[in-house]
């Protein structure tokens, strides 16, 4: 198995503006230098080129929290990879649940984005989870079994590695209800063998994420299951202590 490099991500959403996000790197920063687990912030579009000039000297990478599949075009309102790498970013955030909920971000749309992010030169992280409703139907493992194969049909076997995916249970995200670490391994544990029915080279090489409601008491124990390669999150990484905190819960 190789070793895979935890990551932790945070997902500001619609928080922080140019001067919040100021204020949060200059705290954040000095106490993200140790070496250890690749830590990504992913501030809101306007705040990106910020961000990026001020963590160019450290061990942090910038990520956006969505993007258009085509270079250019008449969509207003949207913005491409290309012009995210022009401004030094280096991921991008998709599929996330809300943007599934609020902004009707189908699993075919998924299809296009992440293979596009990726020839790009951008890293996805692509978010997956299943609803309340869902799991107690029993339907966790059809829902995830269809996102990963419809989000990642157009990525090949051979680039499937290169993309971070983040299983977050819907019910689990801003709710303060966090999935039981049993919880986190077993669903992680079937998206990677669902990669390594494709390739198993990319099953053991995949950064494989947990989101939803964690904190600095939590991020140790649901980082330590064997699949958890990390955290996408939310609330609490706006905190510049607490996102600290959790970084170095993984170290
Ligand atoms: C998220 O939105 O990706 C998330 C995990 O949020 P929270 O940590 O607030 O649950």
């Amino acid at each position: 198995m190789p070793e895979r490099t935890p990551q932790l991500a945070a997902n500001w959403k619609m928080h922080k503006t140019i001067e919040e996000t100021e204020a949060f790197l200059a705290e954040f920063l000095p106490r993200a230098e140790e070496p250890g687990p690749e830590v990504v912030v992913c501030p809101p579009f306007p705040s990106l080129k910020t961000a990026v000039e001020l963590c160019l000297q450290s061990r942090v990478r910038v990520a956006a929290q969505n993007m258009h599949e085509e270079a250019e075009g008449a969509f207003t309102g949207e913005v491409s990879a290309p012009m995210l790498l022009e401004l030094g970013v280096r991921g991008v955030i998709l599929g996330h649940s809300e943007r599934r909920q609020y902004c009707d971000e189908s699993d075919e749309a998924l299809a296009r984005k992440v293979p596009a992010a990726l020839e790009a030169g951008l890293e996805p992280i692509l978010c997956v989870g299943e609803s309340e409703g869902q799991r107690d139907a029993g339907e966790t493992e059809g829902i995830l079994t269809r996102q990963i194969e419809v989000d990642l049909a157009n990525v090949a076997d051979e680039r499937l590695g290169q993309v971070v995916i983040a299983y977050e249970p819907i019910w689990a995200i801003g709710t303060g209800r966090t999935a039981t670490t049993d919880q986190a391994q077993e669903a992680i544990a079937l998206i990677r063998r669902l990669i390594e029915a494709r390739s198993s080279e990319a099953a053991g090489a995949i950064r494989i994420l947990y989101g939803g409601s964690v904190k600095p008491g939590n991020a140790g124990e649901l980082i330590a299951q064997p699949d958890v390669d990390g955290a996408l999150v939310g609330g609490a990484s706006l905190d510049p202590a607490d996102f600290a905190a959790i970084v170095d819960a993984a170290r």
